[in-house]
């Protein structure tokens, strides 16, 4: 098979098992890209620290060269596609990442400067919708038709699937659920402008922070308060408040959609079971006529970014 062969490839058909694939997940601080097989084995892997604003697709283009050139010719001949997943706001159907308040670009034109530098075609997707689409068809998620993907670290966003369907909203976002105010009365402002939203709780850095709050001790992060809940009244008080703000955050969406399956993806998560048994109890507690869903652990943890560009790559569309 030749590149021209592969360049032919349809934006939306399943790759043939034999392909291999690009994907590239690009965080706030990092971008993470690798070329798998249709195993997910990886055969070229790396990363790079996101320049902040626009020259941020410039690193993306030298990683993804970089990562291919890697590969003998044979293998580079293989890669049939490749999958950008983005933070903030992105317009697939313009190729246009529209927004991102964390890297810090507006209005940046994808186009064909990825395929141009990779040859390669090349998809772009917003990093949320990627990572729940691929727990909740690849990861945990798996069998269920009706499922809500939280995916927890430093902010808290998610996806919503209804029916066998992933929700999208006419402007490409997904499950803010992060930004749905739950503390009005007393509640920490939210970059977002609003006050008492889940994340400014329930998010990483706010668990660390509010540890540090009650403590007036500074610690690593939200997994070291995690980890002293069971000895420390103050963390496991700080863990309480995080879940009492996710379960309030979620009740809304669970009565609406009625969800199977609450499946808790990104870094977060490897709180485990200090995380889905509460959460699983505070939403039972607070529902009447709908049943409570189960509380999953997400399947690809922090990596849910990059296995679903590279998931997405292959499979060519979010279905
Ligand atoms: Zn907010």
């Amino acid at each position: 098979m030749t590149t021209g062969q592969l360049a032919n490839v349809s934006a939306t058909a399943a790759l043939p098992d034999d392909a291999l694939v690009l994907g590239m997940d690009v965080g706030g601080t990092t971008i993470k890209g690798e070329i798998t097989d249709a195993a997910g084995t990886a055969l070229a892997v790396g990363s790079v620290a996101t320049p902040h604003g626009p020259a941020a697709f410039d690193a993306m283009g030298e990683l993804g060269e970089r990562l291919l050139a890697e590969l003998p010719g044979p293998d580079r001949r293989r890669v049939g596609r490749a999958a950008v997943v983005l933070p903030g706001i992105v317009d697939t159907a313009r190729s246009v990442a529209v927004f991102s308040s964390n890297v810090g670009w507006r209005d940046v034109h994808v186009g064909d400067r990825f395929p141009a530098r990779w040859g390669v075609p090349t998809l772009i997707e917003h990093d949320v919708a990627v990572a729940g689409w691929a727990e909740w068809r690849y990861g945990a998620g798996q069998g269920y038709d009706n499922v809500c993907v939280v995916i927890l670290g430093t902010g808290i966003s998610g996806t919503l699937s209804v029916g066998g369907r992933l929700v999208r909203s006419g402007y490409g976002q997904v499950g803010e659920y992060g930004h749905v105010p739950v503390r009005r009365a007393g509640g920490l402002p939210c970059p977002c402008g609003n006050t008492g939203c889940v994340e400014t709780v329930a998010s990483g850095a706010a668990i660390a922070r509010a540890y540090t709050r009650r403590t007036g001790r500074e610690i690593s992060g939200a997994a070291e308060v995690f980890a002293l809940m069971s000895t420390d009244p103050e963390a496991a008080a700080v863990v309480a408040d995080a879940v009492d703000a996710l379960a309030d955050g979620l009740v809304g969406i669970v009565h609406a959609a009625c969800p199977e399956l609450v499946v808790l993806g990104g870094g977060l998560a490897g709180a485990g079971a200090a995380l889905t048994h509460p959460l699983h109890r505070a939403l039972s507690d607070r529902l009447r006529l709908v049943p409570a869903p189960r509380v999953v652990l997400g399947h690809f943890g922090a990596r849910a970014g990059l296995a679903g560009a590279a998931l997405f790559a292959r499979h060519g569309a979010l279905t």
